[in-house]
């Protein structure tokens, strides 16, 4: 029998919540059922991932984007209320890992992101297990316009590329998600584009100014493919009944 405390043991120890300062908290978010068969992978836990689940019959949705942010509204009213109830009425545990997943070296936003684009990660000596910036370079340098292509296809999306100095790229910082004010530290890494989900208005200013390749292509889209290997892997490991539920995000 495989019950939540089995796996949110063993995503703990995979994931390290502990080493993270983290806008929310990470693991078992709402409780559920003791003992789980079935799990939902999906980037963010919105009404229609959990009626997904439900109709799914899913014991544990498992996120990147769960409850509880940090300066959010703390009462359980509205939207909150209708989602925290669906979950309990069905016996569903919600278990999210936001930072945590974004930086581990295998199953994390950042490496999956990496590897689909067929970037090789750099391990600096001096980097830290948490930081969420990776870098990563191409095999062969390319021209900032094929590169945005290249990027568009893997990731099925057209991506938003604010023109650099117009240099080859060979090395890129890549940081999945809602990034753009990683930009300066970006910089510091000596790269020729950064790669995130997002950006501001105010960031394509410092991003000309700077001179950086700055590609912004989806916060859904950078962000989906963590939280799959992660699903694959505990569903494996715990021979669990699994499926990745992709809610379409233009973002
Ligand atoms: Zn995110």
């Amino acid at each position: 029998m495989v019950t939540t405390q089995n796996l949110i043991k063993y995503l703990d120890e995979l994931l390290m919540p502990e080493k993270f300062h983290d806008y929310c908290p990470n693991g078992l978010q709402v409780e559920g059922v003791v003992e789980i068969k079935k799990i939902i992978t999906g980037v963010t836990a919105c009404q229609k991932l959990l009626d997904q689940a439900i109709a799914e019959n899913a014991d544990v949705v498992l996120v990147h984007h769960g409850y509880f942010w940090r300066e959010e509204d703390p009462r359980i009213i509205g939207i909150k209320k209708r989602r925290i109830a669906a979950l309990i009425e069905h016996d569903i545990n919600l278990i999210a890992y936001h930072l945590p997943l974004d930086a581990h070296p295998v199953y994390g936003n950042n490496a999956q992101l990496a590897q689909k684009l067929g970037l090789k990660v750099e391990l600096a000596r001096d980097r830290e297990v948490t930081d969420i910036i990776f870098v990563g370079s191409l095999a062969k340098p390319m021209s900032a316009h094929d590169f945005v292509a290249h990027v568009g296809k893997c990731l099925q999306r057209q991506p938003l590329h604010i023109a650099g100095s117009n240099k080859m790229i060979e090395r890129i910082a890549i940081c999945s998600g809602g990034a753009q004010d990683y930009l300066q530290k970006a910089l510091q890494l000596d790269v020729d584009a950064f790669l995130t989900g997002e950006i501001s208005e105010y960031v394509v200013h410092l991003a000309r100014e700077t001179g950086i390749d700055y590609i912004a292509a989806g916060h859904h889209a950078t962000e989906k493919y963590g939280i799959q290997a992660l699903g694959e892997h505990v569903a494996q490991k715990f021979n669990l009944e699994y499926k990745f539920i992709d809610i379409e995000n233009p973002v």
